[in-house]
């Protein structure tokens, strides 16, 4: 599952607390050329690397998708999820939209939630409010969303954050019913195969 949606969305708040509500989701940590803000650390939040070892990852094939936003590199390491979804787990990514399409194009099974604040007025409040970032990167981010925004119809599911409790269960709710396809259903082997009944 991707979740992807405008810097101020909520998007890290969100996946703390499904990850908190629902163990056994395997959430992917990418690598990224930016610098660490105050408090993150390697390995944790993101892996920090510099341009250079970047490029080699992307040379190497060992990015799922990649893409960069504001300036910065950002990528999904395909090994962890691979070993992830082997293991038979869930597994979310939180990344940009072109990062969100490019996963779609390899894997046309993963499920694209869009995380949309309830207004723009909100949206413009979280980020300023954030206190993490400059004016500049602020004014940035905003102009970005907007552009982000136009990739919400190409996306599975709209999941609106008024309050972080409604979203987590709307995306359990998701979850759930994506189990349920035909397709990802794990039934007893006395049924055979679903696509035979
Ligand atoms: P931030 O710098 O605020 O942590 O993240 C900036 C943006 O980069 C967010 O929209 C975040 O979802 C996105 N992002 C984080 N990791 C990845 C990744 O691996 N791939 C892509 N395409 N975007 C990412």
């Amino acid at each position: 599952m991707v979740l992807s949606g405008p810097s101020g969305a909520g998007k890290g708040t969100v996946c703390r607390a499904l990850l908190e509500k629902q163990p056994g989701i395997h959430l992917s940590i990418s690598a990224t050329t930016r610098k660490p803000r105050a408090g993150e650390v390697d390995g944790v939040n993101y892996f920090f690397v510099s341009r250079e070892k970047f490029q080699q990852m992307v040379d190497a094939g060992e990015l799922l998708e990649w893409a960069e936003v504001y300036g910065n590199y950002y990528g999904t390491p395909l090994k962890a999820v691979k070993d992830a979804l082997a293991r038979g787990e869930d597994v979310l990514l939180e990344i940009d939209v072109q990062g969100g399409l490019q996963v779609k194009k390899k894997f046309p099974s993963a499920v694209l939630v869009f995380l949309l604040p309830p207004s723009r007025a909100v949206l413009v409040e979280r980020l300023t409010g954030r206190g993490t970032d400059s004016a500049e990167e602020i004014q940035r981010r905003l102009h970005w969303a907007n552009t982000e925004l136009g990739f919400l119809k190409r996306y599975d599911y709209v999941v609106i954050n008024r309050q972080v409790e409604e979203a987590v269960a709307t995306l359990q709710a998701i979850i759930l019913a994506e189990k349920c396809r035909p397709q990802r259903l794990k039934i007893d082997k006395s049924w055979g195969n679903l696509s035979d009944l």
